[in-house]
This record gives C-alpha cells, structure tokens and sequence, in this order.
C-alpha cells in the first residue's frame, strides 16, 4: 500500500511528475467524500480512515489517486502503477451515458473499466449535496489538482467527467454543476500557460531572479503591462541548506 501524505500544491506537483513513469491519464474524474463532510475532517487521520473503509471493501488500497482537503492540503493516494486507480465503474446502462456525456460515452468504447484505466481520480472532502462548492477550500484546491494534472498529460478540459456521468450517484454532489467545473478548469489552464520572468533591475546588467506561472486569481496586481507581486525575503540558512 502506498505511504500517504498531505501536500501543499507545489510539492504535489514534484509528485505527480514522479508519475509520470507509470501512466499517462487521459481523462479526468471529480468525487466527493460525502462522508466524511468538511466539518468532520481531522487531517491525516480521515484520510487513512478512508482507505480502511476502502480496504474493508476487498479493494487493494485507498480507492482514488488523490484526496483534497479543507485546510487545502492534497493527499497523494493509489498510485498510477496500481491497476484499478480512479474509483469510477461504468455502471449506468451505455444510453444512459451516451446521453449525459456524448465525449465520455466516445471514450469507453462500451468498455466499462476504461475511467480506471485510463483516467485520474480525485476525491473532494465534502458533501456537495449540501455544501457550496463555490466557497469549499477543499474544492478549490480539487480545481487546481486538476489543472495540474490536465497540464502536466495534455488533457483537455473537456475531458474532465464526474462520477455520477458514469455511475448512478450525485458524485460529486449534486450542488456541483460541471459547466462550473469545467469552466474554472480551463481559467486555470490559460492562467497556467503564462510563465513570466522576474527580473531584477538594481544590477547591471539587470538578472532574472526567478521565473514563474501566472495563477488566475493570485495575488498579484496586473496594470497596463506592468505585473506587481508580493516578494517574502527568505534569509540564508545558517547550516547552508536551502
Ligand atoms: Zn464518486
């Protein structure tokens, strides 16, 4: 089984290229827990409780590849070596699905396994029956895993399913509308594809210091051209670690 741990976005990132070895999803799932819900969430405890609920279904391990949280951290979970790896069966009749999502229906091909195969689970920690998705912690960071994963594979944001498209449920919950979800993907991924250098002029010549990826909605100030940032200054480490 493997070794969870909780992650903030960047480290998540180094992660899932790490996974990059084993699998190139093609597609992309979006879960909610339903239970537990956000107030009942106790950090890495909830998440190995998850996967014990999991295993005491006869699965393998924890069911999804990835489970986000209300205080924003994202948990790594099944691996992409495991087999069956995104907790979504087709179980609804193909017209059913065919009818919900023509682009899923294409990409199953009448075979049931293919979100398991082929595509990458994430699992919110809510219940979007209830909850607004639009003011979940948990769910914004669900959005920002996902933009990772759709950029780092070459996935459209199209390609971007809920559970219930597949299997009769309201996963991942039935206030969560995938217009919405689909659209804050793609603000994600455009965003995303604009790296800018900073560049600092108090030398000569001046020196790129960094370079970085704009985040829609991050905190930066954008006028006429010119980008204003928050800089932290970081001092060197004493035992020369950085
Ligand atoms: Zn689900």
């Amino acid at each position: 089984m493997v070794t969870i741990r909780g992650h903030m976005l960047d480290e998540f990132e180094t992660y899932l290229r790490g996974q990059r070895l084993y699998r190139a999803p093609r597609a992309t799932f979006l879960h909610h827990t339903w239970s537990p819900n956000a107030s009942q969430y106790r950090g890495l405890g909830t998440i190995e409780n998850i996967r014990r609920y999991h295993l005491g279904l006869g699965w393998s391990d924890i069911a999804a590849n990835a489970y986000t949280a209300p205080d924003s951290l994202v948990y790594n979970a099944r691996n992409l070596r495991a087999g069956n790896w995104c907790h979504t069966y087709v179980s609804r009749s193909w017209a059913d699905v065919q009818q919900r999502s023509p682009t899923l229906y294409a990409l199953c091909n009448f075979n049931r396994g293919w979100p398991n195969s082929y595509g990458f689970g994430i699992e919110t920690i809510g219940n979007f029956d209830l909850e607004d998705p639009q003011s979940s912690r948990a769910m914004a960071t669900s959005l920002d895993v996902l933009a990772m994963v759709h950029k780092l594979w070459e996935i459209p944001a199209e390609h971007c399913f809920a559970h219930r498209d597949a299997a009769n449920k309201t996963c991942p919950g039935s206030r969560v509308s995938m217009g919405w979800v689909r659209a804050e993907l793609a603000a994600r991924l455009k965003g995303q594809t604009t790296p800018i250098k900073i560049i600092l002029h108090g030398t000569s010549p001046p020196v790129i210091a960094a370079t970085a990826l704009m985040v829609p909605r991050g905190d930066h100030i954008d006028d006429d051209g010119k980008l204003y940032v928050t800089a932290l200054h970081i001092s060197d480490s004493e035992e020369g670690e950085t």
